[in-house]
């Protein structure tokens, strides 16, 4: 690694003695280039900043003055209140903050103060900051007035001013610095109007102007994502180059018989995704390929024409379900369409008797059987694909790209692989989740498909809902009713499947056949209620969130949704996706108490039908740390910069970017891309950990 100043740790720089390095230390901040990219959380000017003389009643505003006097003011209701005296150029307010009197050991005559809040008022006009921070220490300097207020994120040991000082003493030495790091040429940089990054860390520290902190906002962001895709790529060239994929061989004696027994016409999404397939399948660079689209926007009948392409040419195709009844289901529906062109389907589960099993194996082992349907030890150990030459794997969850590679990694195997997904997720997302991976994407469900009637009601509600429900039981229907919690126990207010289902079956449905289904069941007791209830033996089923990995019950018209506001949007999506599938109307009816904010989510699904206006809703709502999941929590966020719903653009750049260089130069082992592979090494490989492309 070649040596910056930057690698200095914070220590050296003035004003920072060992207490406040520890304090930094605290925050992640160890090194000075740590500390240089610690930058504003959010900036304050002119256009956003109010004279106090203008602060009306009612205004919703930010305002920066300097504290005259404090004090604590108890009131009647014993709340004791920290209030200040805040003025500017223009006039004084005053600053409540209701039951926080431990404020008054914090701010000092003196000090500037920037406070956002509602105005209101009170004996005169009050402040009431939701947020507020310390600009600067009384007599330790002033802030610039009429420039830009930048705030930090700070900490109880290294507050807001005195972060502000050292960015004070040492910025102009730091960002000398700066460009040690920059790793573009000129010419890679310019092509793509981005900043240096000593402009990039200038713009963001000391903005000219709002607009200004943007450029600079977007250079970083450039860079998280940059690396994320060199990363990606690096993966996604061991997977798909190192080695010749298959060259299928379309012959049409299977693909085109197919196309003239379905009932149906491929949809346009359809068609563009097959046409993707196939030329990747067809190449000789190895397929490896992500299939999203909603349930029901036909992804089955892609990946069949794909198997097909393969025995086509002589290859076997394997379709791999994440449990054994989904294969089943699966293997069902293959057999309609293929036994009729004479393809044998051959379905390995491990509830096959041990001559079935012997049987089975062999076909495979001898190349005889060219399609297979099994899940996930169809493509271990022990079955020995005669020529296997496509692996389609149907993915409840996401994998790791090591987890999946491993799956299809086998000895002399180079197999095609095209990965299912029935959750939409937006595409800047997906990009950054499964960069390794080329994107299909079915985005238009077949004609003729009625959206589930979805409804909300209150608890008050429940006896006409199971009025409804019987009404449905007794046209021959079937129904689900799902449950946040499995037993009471968990949480003592909220309504769980165990005791819900005693209930409706001894008081309410008591006529009616109910089965139970929840995670913490064995996986065959759970295939086995969801066989019954397939076979038409249950008439309705009480389940937890298990049911989202679910499987196609035609005869399924009703979906109740208890607690409906403790799902996240795309959750009830998938729900929502267990009814529909036949050709009667469906119903889903949420029953949720919602506080406001739940009930923008429960009416924001009851209004929409397409999962990926639903994920995209669910991302600006939940915002995208919450959606790297639990993976990333306790640790440097992977994007910080980086808007996932914004900056769409700048990831398909970066994206390309990397994919063209790690094209060239697979190893960046070129003079050109040192301080890049040692940027790559040193400051991202750790971060981008999770997304399992080590
Ligand atoms: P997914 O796997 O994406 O959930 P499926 O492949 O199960 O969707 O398709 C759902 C249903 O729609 C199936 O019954 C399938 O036969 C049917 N289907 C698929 N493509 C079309 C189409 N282009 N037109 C009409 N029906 C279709
Ligand atoms: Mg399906």
């Amino acid at each position: 690694m070649s040596y910056s100043q930057l690698d200095r740790p914070v220590q050296f720089l003035k004003g920072v003695g060992p207490k406040r390095a520890d304090a930094l230390a605290n925050m992640g901040m160890t090194s000075a280039r740590d500390l240089l990219y610690h930058v504003p959380r959010r900036y304050d000017d002119a256009s956003t900043v109010t004279p106090i003389a203008r602060l009306e009643v009612g205004l919703d505003a930010t305002a920066v003055g300097r504290v005259r006097s404090k004090g604590v003011i108890p009131t009647r209701r014993g709340l004791r209140v920290f209030q200040v005296v805040m003025e500017d150029d223009t006039g004084m307010i005053t600053v409540a903050w209701p039951g926080k009197p431990w404020l008054e050991r914090k701010i000092r005559e003196g000090d500037t103060l920037l406070v956002t809040g509602p105005v209101k008022f009170f004996h005169g006009r009050q402040i009431h900051p939701r947020e507020f921070s310390l600009l600067s220490r009384s007599g330790e300097g002033e802030p610039d007035a009429g420039t830009i207020f930048v705030t930090y994120p700070a900490s109880e040991e290294m507050p807001q001013w005195q972060l502000r000082r050292i960015f004070e003493t040492n910025l102009d030495e730091l960002l000398s610095w700066a460009d040690d790091d920059e790793y573009f040429t000129e010419g890679q940089r310019s092509s793509r109007g981005l900043p240096t990054l000593g402009e990039a860390l200038t713009a963001l520290h000391r903005p000219v102007n709002i607009s200004d902190a943007e450029v600079g906002r977007r250079r970083l962001a450039f860079d998280e994502l940059f690396f994320l895709q060199l990363v990606q790529a690096q993966a996604r060239r061991r997977a798909t180059e190192v080695e010749e994929g298959i060259r299928h061989e379309r012959s049409n004696e299977l693909i085109r018989p197919l196309h003239e027994a379905l009932p149906f016409d491929l949809t346009t999404a359809q068609s563009a995704v097959l046409k993707e397939i196939y030329q990747d399948m067809r190449s000789g660079r190895r397929m490896n390929r992500l299939l999203q689209g909603d349930v029901g926007s036909g992804k089955t009948v892609v990946a069949v024409f794909a198997m097909l392409l393969a025995a086509e040419g002589g290859y076997q195709a394997a379709l791999v379900a994440p449990t054994e009844i989904l294969a089943e289901q699966h293997s069902r529906r293959l057999r309609e369409w293929l036994e009729p062109l004479g393809l044998d389907v051959v379905l390995l589960t491990g509830s096959l008797t041990a001559p079935e099993r012997r049987e089975a194996l062999g076909a495979i082992e001898s190349g005889q059987v060219r399609i297979a349907v099994g899940t996930h030890s169809l493509i271990q150990d022990t079955v020995n694909f005669a020529r296997l030459g496509l692996v389609v794997v149907d993915e409840q969850h996401r994998f790791g790209v090591r987890q999946r590679m491993a799956l299809v990694e086998r000895e002399g195997l180079r197999p095609d692989v095209l990965v299912m997904s029935a959750t939409p997720i937006p595409r800047s997302l997906a990009m950054t989740l499964y960069g390794d991976l080329d994107l299909s994407v079915l985005d238009e469900l077949p004609p003729g498909r009625k959206p589930v009637e979805t409804v909300l009601k209150t608890p008050n509600d429940r006896d006409s809902v199971y009025a409804f429900v019987e009404e449905q039981l007794a046209e021959g229907r079937q129904a689900f009713v799902v449950y946040p919690l499995v037993s009471e126990s968990e949480k003592v207010d909220l309504l769980s499947a165990t005791e819900e289902f005693e209930r409706l079956r001894q008081d309410v449905f008591p006529e009616r056949r109910l089965g139970l289904l929840h995670g913490q069941l064995k996986s065959v007791e759970k295939d086995a209620v969801m066989r019954s209830f397939l076979a038409g033996e249950l008439d309705l089923v009480v389940a937890t969130t298990v049911i989202e990995v679910g499987i196609d019950v035609a005869n399924a018209t009703v979906l109740v949704i208890e607690h409906a506001e403790r799902f996240g949007l795309s959750q009830l999506h998938q729900l929502r996706g267990r009814v529909g599938r036949g050709a009667s109307e469906s119903h889903c009816i949420m029953i949720a108490e919602p506080g406001e904010e739940a009930l923008e989510r429960l009416k924001i699904f009851r209004d929409t039908s397409d999962g990926f206006e639903i994920a995209r809703a669910d991302l600006r709502i939940r915002g995208q740390g919450d959606l790297f999941g639990a993976q990333q929590h306790g640790r440097d966020p992977v994007l910080r910069f980086a808007d996932l719903m914004t900056d769409e653009e700048l990831l398909i750049e970066a994206q390309w970017a990397a994919r063209k260089l790690v094209e060239a130069d697979p190893e960046l082992r070129e003079p050109a891309q040192r301080r890049m592979r040692e940027l790559l090494e040193s400051r991202y490989r750790e971060r981008l950990e999770m997304f399992g492309v080590g």
